[in-house]
C-alpha cells in the first residue's frame, strides 16, 4: 500500500513536547512533504464523535464474544514466512497458494486468475476467493494481500503480507462447516497488491483492480454490504490508522467494534490517507475499509525492509485484529 503521506511519528513527538509545555524546536521544523498532513487527531477534529456503544448482546444473536486465538494465527504467520519472499511468478508464492487451499479442504473455494501486465513483463495473478454461505442475501467480504514485494531483496513481508494471509486462514477456521447467521463472507487473498517498480495507479492493486472489475461486470459488486481489508495488522505495538479513503460509516462501524471489545485505544489514534487495496473497490460503489497498521516500528522504519519479521508481531494484535473483524461483521448484519 501507498501512504500518501508518511513518517508522523516525529510529530506525534512534537505534540507531546508541546503538551508538557517545554519549548522545543522541533515545531518549528519543516516537516517533509510526505508528513505534512498527517496530524494527531486530537488536534484536529476528534475522529469520531463518541460511538454509540452496541452492547454484545443487542442484535437478538446469541453470539459469542469473538475469541480469535492469536497464537494460531502467529504459527500460521511463522509458516508463511518459512515460504520467503512471495512475489507473484515466483515459487514461494506458488507454494504459498498450494499451502492456502490446503487450509481450505471442503470449503467452496474460487481461483480468480488472470494475467497482469506490470512495469517489468506479465506475471501470472489470482486471487483466492472462500466462499462461506449464509442465511441473509448479500456478501460481506474479508480481503488481504498473500504477494510481497518484488523488488526488495531479503524481504520476507511477516506483516507485510504475511499478517493478513494469516488472519485470513484464521477466520477460515471460525466459519467453515457452518451456514453463517447473517450475510455471506467472502475470504479474499488478493495477489498483485504491490507495486513491481514504484506505486502509481497502474502499478499496485493488480488483483482487485481485476476483482472490482469482474464484480462489476456479473453483479457481484451490487450484492457486496461491506469490503473489509486487512494489511499490516499484527504490529506488537498495534496503531490502526482511521483511513481517510474509506466509507465514512463503515470506518466508523470499525471504530464502534474495536470500543465494544475493549480495544478503541489501538484504533483511530491518527488519520491518514492510505491507498491500498479497498481503492478500486470504492470506485465501483462498493463501502470498504481499510484496516491498516501503517506504523510499523518507530517512523514506520521495519515497512518494505529486510527487518519485517516475525518478532516484530505479536500473537495478542493479531487476536485484537480478527476479533474487530468479527465484530464489525456482527454490526455490519445488525445494521
Ligand atoms: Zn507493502
Amino acid at each position: 500500500m501507498k501512504p500518501r503521506r508518511i513518517s508522523f511519528s516525529p510529530l506525534v513527538l512534537c505534540l507531546l513536547v508541546l503538551v508538557a509545555g517545554v519549548s522545543s524546536g522541533c515545531s518549528k521544523q519543516t516537516p517533509s512533504e510526505a508528513s505534512a498532513e498527517i496530524k494527531p487527531a486530537a488536534t484536529t477534529n476528534a475522529p469520531l464523535a463518541t460511538p454509540a456503544v452496541t452492547p454484545l448482546t443487542d442484535s437478538g444473536s446469541a453470539a459469542p464474544k469473538p475469541d480469535i486465538n492469536g497464537n494460531r494465527v502467529m504459527q500460521y504467520v511463522k509458516e508463511i514466512v518459512a515460504f520467503g519472499g512471495r512475489p507473484p511468478g515466483s515459487p514461494a508464492h506458488a507454494k504459498l497458494e498450494q499451502y492456502i487451499h490446503s487450509k481450505l479442504k471442503g470449503v467452496d473455494v474460487e481461483n480468480d486468475t488472470f494475467t497482469a501486465k506490470t512495469p517489468v513483463g506479465t506475471f501470472p495473478m489470482n486471487n483466492i476467493i472462500a466462499k462461506f454461505p449464509g442465511k441473509k442475501d448479500g456478501i460481506i467480504v474479508v480481503a488481504g494481500h498473500y504477494d510481497t514485494v518484488y523488488h526488495l531483496k531479503n524481504f520476507v513481508g511477516a506483516n507485510d503480507g504475511g499478517s493478513s494471509t494469516a488472519l485470513l486462514l484464521a477466520l477460515g477456521d471460525q466459519f467453515r462447516g457452518k451456514t453463517l447467521d447473517g450475510y455471506s463472507v467472502w475470504l479474499v487473498w488478493t495477489d498483485g497488491e504491490e507495486a513491481f517498480v514504484k506505486w502509481t495507479d497502474t502499478d499496485s492493486v493488480y488483483g482487485t483492480r481485476h476483482l472490482a472489475q469482474k464484480w462489476q461486470r456479473d453483479g457481484t459488486a451490487k450484492k457486496i454490504k461491506a469490503f473489509i481489508l486487512i494489511d499490516m495488522i499484527g504490529d506488537a505495538d498495534l496503531d490502526i490508522q482511521q483511513e481517510t479513503n474509506s466509507t465514512p460509516w463503515l470506518s466508523e462501524l470499525v471504530y464502534q467494534a474495536a470500543t465494544n471489545l475493549g480495544y478503541q485505544s489501538h484504533f483511530y489514534q491518527y488519520k491518514a490517507p492510505i491507498e491500498d487495496d479497498h481503492m478500486p473497490l470504492l470506485k465501483i460503489g462498493v463501502p470498504a475499509v481499510d484496516i491498516i497498521d501503517l506504523d510499523y516500528g518507530y517512523n514506520n522504519v521495519f515497512w518494505h525492509t529486510p527487518q519485517d519479521t516475525v518478532d516484530k508481531l505479536s500473537p495478542q494484535s493479531l487476536a485484537i485484529s480478527g476479533d474487530v473483524v468479527l465484530e464489525t461483521i456482527r454490526l455490519v448484519n445488525a445494521r
